[in-house]
Formats: C-alpha cells, sequence, structure tokens
C-alpha cells in the first residue's frame, strides 16, 4: 500500500468530511490533536509520509492484505468478519458493579485479561457528561468505570497511541469497527519499523451502525436536560425506536428519529419474511403500516420456507404459497414508491460514488455505489458522463432518480 502524509490526510479525509475522530493520528507527533471530538492539525507538517496517513482507517486500506496478514486468508466481506463460533454471555458476579451496557461482556474480558497479566493496561471510553473521554486503565475499578456505551465518536485510540508512547508493549483496546480496523493498521506495521513488536495483546470490536458528533448530540440533549448527572445512555432493541437517556433525576425518552436527524447520511435498509406459518391478513396490515411510516432507505422481502431442522419446521406450512406472493409483492410495491421518492429527491445533489465497473459500449459506461446502497441488494448508480476506474470514489451529480436506480455524471465538484 502507498503511504503519504499529513497533506494527503488534511486533502483525502479532512477535506471530504470523512474523518470520524478516531484517534489514531493524534499523539504520534506534536501535530495532531483531538478537541471536543473533532481533530485538528496544530501545525503543518510537510514529511511525505507518516503514521497519521498509515493508521487513518478512512483513507484507501487494503482489506486483503489486512486480511491475509491477520488470518491468513483472502478477506471475504462477511459482516461477522473470520469467527470460530458465536456465544451469548453475560459478566459474571465478579465484576457485576459497572454500569454496564448490554451485560457488561467487553468489561468482564477486560478485567480477566489484566487480572490474568494478559495485558498491562486498556484504552478505553470513558465519558465526562456526554463527552467520550479516551482513558488508559490499569485497575479493574478503572475497566468498570469505563463501561457503557458512548454512542459518540471517540478519539480513543488516543490512549492506545498514549500507552504506546509509554512503553506499554501488551494493551487491550476497545474500539468500533473503525477504530478496530486503525489497530489493524496500526499492527501491521505499515512504516515498516525494523525493530517493530506488536504492542496489541486483546482487542475487542464493538458492533456499530452509527455514532453521533458529539458536540450536535450536546446541543441537543442540552436542551432537552437541565442541570442532571447523565449516567448511561442506551438503544433498547427494536420495536422500541427510541434513546433512552438515564440521569440522576431519573430517565427520558427521545424518539430515534430525532437522533437520526443528527447523523449525516444514514441510510436505514432491512429485509423482512412474509408468510410464516402464524402469518395472517391482519399481521401482515400492522407490517404494511409499519414499513409505510417508516420508510426504510432500502427494504428486501421475501418469502418464508419450511425448511427441516430449523425451530419453525413444526409449525408445517399453512400459508399458501399464492398468499406468500402477494404479501411479498404488496410490500414491494410499497416500497418501490417509496424508495422512488427519496431517489428523486437526490436529483441535483453532488454525491461521492465508489466505482465499481465498466460497461463497455453502453450508454453508461460505469456504475457504482452510494455509501447508503449496500453491494449486491439495494440499487446503483449508473454513470452517464465521465471517466474513472473500478476501485475510485468520485463526485457525481445525480439527474435521475428510479425506484431502485439513479443516474449521473462525473463532476469536479466535492460534496
Ligand atoms: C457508538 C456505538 C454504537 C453501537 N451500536 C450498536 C448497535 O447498533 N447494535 C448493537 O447491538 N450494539 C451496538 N453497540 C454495542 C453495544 O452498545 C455494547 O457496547 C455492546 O453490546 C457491549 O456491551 P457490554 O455490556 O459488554 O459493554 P460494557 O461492559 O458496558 O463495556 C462497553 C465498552 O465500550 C467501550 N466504549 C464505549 N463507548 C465507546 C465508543 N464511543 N467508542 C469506542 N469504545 C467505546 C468502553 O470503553 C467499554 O469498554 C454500539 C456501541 C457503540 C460504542
Ligand atoms: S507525517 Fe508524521 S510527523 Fe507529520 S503529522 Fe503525520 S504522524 Fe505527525
Ligand atoms: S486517523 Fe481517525 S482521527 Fe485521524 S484523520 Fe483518520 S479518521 Fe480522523
Amino acid at each position: 500500500m502507498k503511504i503519504f502524509g499529513a497533506n494527503e490526510l488534511l486533502e483525502d479525509v479532512f477535506e471530504k468530511n470523512l474523518c470520524i475522530g478516531c484517534g489514531a493520528c493524534t499523539y504520534l507527533c506534536p501535530y495532531f490533536r483531538s478537541y471536543r471530538g473533532r481533530t485538528a492539525i496544530l501545525f503543518p507538517c510537510n514529511l511525505t509520509q507518516g503514521r497519521c496517513w498509515a493508521y487513518c482507517p478512512k483513507v484507501e486500506v487494503d482489506l486483503d492484505d489486512l486480511s491475509k496478514g491477520f488470518f491468513g486468508r483472502s478477506y471475504e466481506a462477511d459482516p461477522l468478519g473470520f469467527h470460530r463460533s458465536v456465544k451469548i454471555s453475560k459478566a459474571g458476579r465478579q465484576v457485576s458493579e459497572g454500569t454496564f451496557q448490554a451485560g457488561g461482556t467487553v468489561s468482564a474480558l477486560m478485567s480477566f485479561a489484566l487480572s490474568k497479566g494478559y495485558i498491562s493496561a486498556a484504552a478505553l471510553t470513558d465519558r465526562e457528561g456526554l463527552r467520550p473521554v479516551p482513558r488508559l486503565v490499569q485497575s479493574p475499578d478503572d475497566i468498570l468505570r469505563c463501561s457503557s456505551s458512548k454512542y459518540t465518536a471517540s478519539p480513543t485510540l488516543s490512549a492506545l497511541n498514549q500507552a504506546i508512547n509509554e512503553g506499554h508493549n501488551q494493551i487491550g483496546v476497545v474500539g468500533t469497527p473503525c477504530q478496530v480496523l486503525a489497530i489493524a493498521q496500526m499492527r501491521s506495521n505499515p512504516m515498516g519499523d525494523k525493530d517493530f513488536s506488536d504492542p496489541v495483546s486483546l482487542v475487542v470490536g464493538l458492533f456499530c451502525t452509527w455514532a453521533v458528533d458529539f458536540r450536535e448530540f450536546d446541543a441537543f440533549i442540552s436542551e432537552r436536560i437541565e442541570g442532571s448527572r447523565i449516567t448511561k445512555v442506551d438503544i433498547p432493541p427494536p420495536p422500541a425506536e427510541i434513546m433512552e437517556v438515564y440521569t440522576d433525576n431519573g430517565k427520558i425518552e427521545i424518539p430515534l428519529d430525532e437522533i437520526r436527524e443528527l447523523v449525516p447520511d444514514i441510510a436505514l435498509r432491512t429485509t423482512f419474511m412474509v408468510g410464516f406459518p402464524s402469518d395472517s391478513e391482519d399481521k401482515f396490515r400492522l407490517l404494511y403500516d409499519f414499513c409505510r411510516e417508516m420508510e426504510f432507505d432500502h427494504l428486501g422481502v421475501f418469502t418464508y420456507c419450511q425448511e427441516e431442522g430449523t425451530g419453525a419446521y413444526r409449525y408445517g406450512d399453512p400459508i399458501p404459497q399464492e398468499l406468500k406472493e402477494d404479501f411479498k409483492r404488496r410490500l414491494m410495491e410499497l416500497q418501490a414508491s417509496i424508495s422512488s421518492n427519496k431517489n428523486k429527491a437526490m436529483v441535483g445533489n453532488v454525491r461521492d460514488v465508489l466505482i465499481e465497473g465498466r460497461r463497455e459500449g453502453d450508454s453508461y459506461p460505469y456504475w457504482g455505489r452510494l455509501s447508503i446502497q449496500a453491494p449486491e441488494v439495494d440499487g446503483v448508480v449508473f454513470i452517464s458522463e465521465g471517466e474513472s476506474h473500478p476501485g475510485e470514489f468520485v463526485p457525481v451529480r445525480i439527474e435521475e432518480g428510479y425506484p431502485y436506480d439513479l443516474v449521473g455524471r462525473i463532476c469536479s465538484l466535492a460534496k
């Protein structure tokens, strides 16, 4: 992978508004620092290659290379990553005092690793009010103090850099997927240091679909909660559709729709199964109304199929196939009109598109995807004009919107 320096990082990540404030580029040198949820460069640096670029998860990252280095296998884009098995767990009594987010497994793992000497310190995320604060901790009590999720982008990896600067060489880290990607880059010794030894002994990655900008979230919450100390923020599983904010003075509930407005370019997609043995017209109607109200950006629907070895096998397959197909058709028609309106609303916007393929001799010479279009299941953007090549991000002015796909031309304007 070609490595560049701070100037290219500013151009490719900051100026394109891609920085997620992970902290990987901070405290490597005197130049990059985090302040109240944002990362900034304090002085210009003219080195042509640097760790700031090499560790950043938002530059072009060769996932295949990383995957081969860590797992000895090509990258397979499995949403769960390579895994041996899936377990359900929660913390045991020895660590039962924390304000855990969802059972405390993460804090328990870190605590166990510290007590057994597998790690000498952990880079975690504490909170001051709503602000996530990176912490380098060395005691089980401090690990528990950092428990619970802060749903804001956090410069947690500055604590990892701090640990490395202090000479720790058995560090534990908890991070979101982008942060874990940055850690993988650090651990792959991208600068080719001769005396490199991997300073990280344990990485716990969190499932994460979005995080909000701290400053906007802080302003939003301050209007609703005055003078109370926030102790925990939670998003209970669907269909709750709320964010719960726990304070010294009780709990308040905020509809998720209001929070979503703080997340730029968020897209909601899901897939439903229709025709399950207990389905009925009334139940289908509930689902239909829910989808109409939610206005998902992308929706997939498939019909139930009785499969031997599944828990539902014993319920038989009482819904006629024609009715299952009818449920599916009605939902897909509803979604087509929702998607069509959303896609038409994008006409005139300039959006970053990842070029995925070339269509020789076609009136649309390329096709690609927006960040809100999942590969293979959602629509695509057909490019009518402009030059590019697969793998490149290009600004595209959207000119036509259809139920599934968009049409646009490559332009020179950034977003
Ligand atoms: C921004 C964010 C979004 C998430 N979105 C989802 C989701 O959509 N669906 C889902 O099932 N789970 C999501 N999670 C994961 C979930 O909230 C819990 O973290 C996870 O289930 C572990 O629970 P626990 O009780 O074992 O963690 P705990 O024992 O409570 O420990 C939580 C750990 O998370 C770390 N942490 C907290 N906030 C951050 C942060 N902003 N960045 C990096 N590390 C942090 C802390 O250092 C602590 O070690 C998200 C987490 C985060 C931070
Ligand atoms: S190139 Fe090196 S010295 Fe310059 S900002 Fe990046 S990490 Fe710091
Ligand atoms: S390393 Fe993290 S904080 Fe630094 S520019 Fe990249 S995304 Fe932003």
